[in-house]
């Protein structure tokens, strides 16, 4: 994907404040501190345009990028971060849940999983969301180069067993070397229908 333009569109809480379903959509979901800021910045060529996890304030929001004046790109709010209020933490489960729910253009979330870490409660449930609601999912593996080479098979199991998920099924990322940014494009194109 050669990417010309990345704007940022705008912050939404709830459907009447989405921008106007006049592009297809994929989104991006994990807990906080998986790497999604990361992910899309990375995907996207911009340092910078998707604010990381240490500015919680937007990130408590959905976040809508215009690609290519294409397509859009979701970042959806992390989950679990433990310096955000109670009050704004409940809030996440039906902002989530509703723009899965009714967005239209909405043909994919590309769905994170840190590889140090077994996934949780919180992961498991938006696992069970995108099945129920049946939104093509692309399981991303993130930071893979905190992890030996030799050691991936081993270090991957718990998330397969947890996940009930094939190895196949997840592509694996890192945003230091850059792994994986080219099979993570593919499948949000094909997803797309690019
Ligand atoms: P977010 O909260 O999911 O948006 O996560 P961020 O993208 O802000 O990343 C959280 C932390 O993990 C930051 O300190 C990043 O530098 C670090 N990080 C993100 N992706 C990678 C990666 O692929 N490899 C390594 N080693 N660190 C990463």
């Amino acid at each position: 994907m050669h990417v010309c333009s990345a704007e940022f569109l705008q912050s939404a809480n709830r459907p009447d404040s989405y921008p106007p379903a006049d592009w297809p959509e994929i989104a991006f979901a994990g807990r906080s501190n998986v790497g999604k800021s990361s992910l899309i910045n990375s995907l996207l060529g911009r340092r910078k345009l998707v604010r990381t996890s240490r500015t919680p304030g937007r990130t408590q929001l959905l976040n809508f990028f215009l690609v290519n004046r294409a397509f859009c790109l979701v970042d959806l709010p992390g989950y679990g971060f433990a310096r955000v209020p109670a009050a704004v933490r409940r809030q996440w489960g039906p902002m989530v849940r509703i723009y899965l729910e009714t967005r239209p253009t909405l043909r994919g979330v590309v769905w994170l999983l840190d590889c140090r870490r077994v996934p949780n409660e919180e992961d498991l449930q938006l696992l069970d969301w995108l099945e129920e609601l049946q939104v093509p999912t692309i399981p991303v593996i993130t930071k893979i180069d905190k992890v030996k080479r030799s050691q991936r098979v081993r270090q991957l199991k718990p998330i397969l067993a947890a996940t009930g998920l094939p190895a196949d099924a997840f592509s694996v990322f890192s945003a230091l070397s850059g792994e994986g940014r080219q099979e993570v494009w593919e499948r949000i194109e094909e997803a797309l229908g690019l």
